[in-house]
């Protein structure tokens, strides 16, 4: 394929994964001149379904970049502010966005995915539905993937976008860590009529006594989410639990707390309800790229949802391994990419994972948490203390 590029650079992309990273990564690497083509294996049009998910202003840049970061406004409400209390109501702190920035957005996940496949779409972006990558053949001068159904594509290089379980990443390292359980499993979803005032743009976020409880309120609807600490995971007894008796322990976690936890519970249904996943993280996948291959998004770096951080840092590794691929041939794009973004992403895994050991605290933690935060937070929790998180650009 690239015998026919004297420049050594890729002209053409497989692209493995629909959700976040793949279509931001097919919008910029068409606009570095490469034509991508992304395979998926579901259909779209979950539009409204899924959890809130909160779109940082760095990862609003990065969609900036390629023209996507309107629609993901337009389909979401702006949340600039965050407000943390305890479980027996006192506020610990609170963080506003920096001025200057785009507000924070929040939308349901299925709306965010659909915004950007509907943008990469109307850039001219081929997507593939009812693929699964199986496996890839490194060819020297190109990458063939193979998919579930049997077919095969080929293009100059393949960039894997298929999440936390990736499947490219352990064709490029069968080595590769497994995702790491956070000793939380997750809950959300939205609720209609909870009679929960309007929030008018805050997020509460509030450490429980026994569990965490996050909620938005704008007009009628509430987004909300629960973190419950369950020690030991048994994966089959999470799938075959029931709606109603998960409601059943999450009305018990927070039973003793301050704060609309009952009220927004009361009104979940089974239909607005996401089903419940243990959350976890990875947090060093020592092998991001291999020959022509190279991984972006969940695939590369994992954070726990207790970043709030994990699509946008999806966008801007899209935004950059195509910036560098727009530059440089394969082996040295994947080295330039890799080299601007590790320690950034790390950093942010690892301190998503230090306040998931606050949500997971004992009594006697949890005390010493709620004594300690407020001036931890008035410290290094100030806009620009993070800064360097949420005001990041990349220099197209
Ligand atoms: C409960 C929860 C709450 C979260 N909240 C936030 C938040 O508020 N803010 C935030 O920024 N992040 C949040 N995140 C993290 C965020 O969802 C992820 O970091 C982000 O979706 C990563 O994007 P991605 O494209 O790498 O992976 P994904 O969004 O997981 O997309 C991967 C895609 O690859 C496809 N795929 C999988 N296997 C294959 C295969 N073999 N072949 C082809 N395609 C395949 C999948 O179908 C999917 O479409 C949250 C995560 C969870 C679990």
């Amino acid at each position: 394929m690239n015998d026919m590029n004297p420049s050594g650079r890729a002209r053409t992309a497989i692209v493995i994964g629909g959700g976040v990273a793949g279509p931001v990564a097919a919008m910029a690497l068409q606009k570095a001149g490469i034509e991508p083509h992304v395979y998926e294996p579901y259909a779209p049009g979950t539009g409204s379904r899924g959890g809130p998910i909160t779109l940082a202003s760095n990862g609003q840049s990065a969609l900036a970049v390629v023209g996507a970061d309107r629609g993901v406004r337009e389909a979401g409400w702006s949340t600039p502010r965050m407000v943390i209390s305890s479980g027996t109501g006192k506020v610990l702190g609170a963080i506003d966005d920096l001025p200057g920035l785009p507000p924070r957005v929040t939308l349901p996940r299925g709306a965010l995915v659909e915004s950007l496949q509907r943008s990469a779409a109307e850039q001219g972006v081929a997507f593939s539905f009812g693929k699964r990558f199986v496996d890839a053949v490194d060819t020297g001068h190109s990458v063939i993937a193979q998919f579930d159904d049997h077919t095969t594509a080929e293009a100059d290089v393949l960039i894997g976008c298929d999440g936390i379980r990736s499947a490219v990443r352990r064709s490029i390292d069968p080595a590769a860590p497994e995702p790491r359980y956070t000793g939380l499993i997750g809950f959300g979803g939205y609720a209609d009529g909870t009679g929960v005032s309007d929030t008018g743009g805050t997020w509460h976020f509030i450490f429980g006594r026994r569990a965490f409880f996050g909620y938005a309120v704008e007009g009628d609807r509430t987004g909300w989410f629960a973190n419950l600490p369950v020690k030991r995971l048994d994966r089959a007894a999470v799938r075959d639990t029931g709606f109603d008796e998960w409601m059943a322990r999450l009305r018990t976690a927070f039973a003793d707390d301050a704060g609309p936890a009952l009220q927004v519970l009361d009104r979940v249904t089974p239909e607005g309800f996401a089903p419940a996943s243990p959350l976890e993280d990875v947090p060093h996948v020592p092998v991001w790229s291999k020959g022509r291959i190279a991984l972006i998004g969940d695939a590369a770096h994992a954070t726990s949802p207790s970043s709030g951080q994990g699509a946008s840092l999806a966008a801007e590794s899209a935004v950059e391994l195509a910036r560098c691929l727009r530059d440089l041939p394969p082996a040295q794009a994947f080295t330039a990419y890799e080299a601007s973004r590790r320690t950034r992403v790390e950093r942010i895994i690892a301190a998503a994972a230090r306040t998931n050991q606050s949500k997971a605290a004992g009594p006697v933690a949890a005390r010493i948490r709620d004594a300690v935060m407020p001036f931890f937070m008035e410290r290094f929790m100030t806009p620009e203390k993070s800064a360097w998180q949420y005001a990041y650009t990349i220099e197209w």
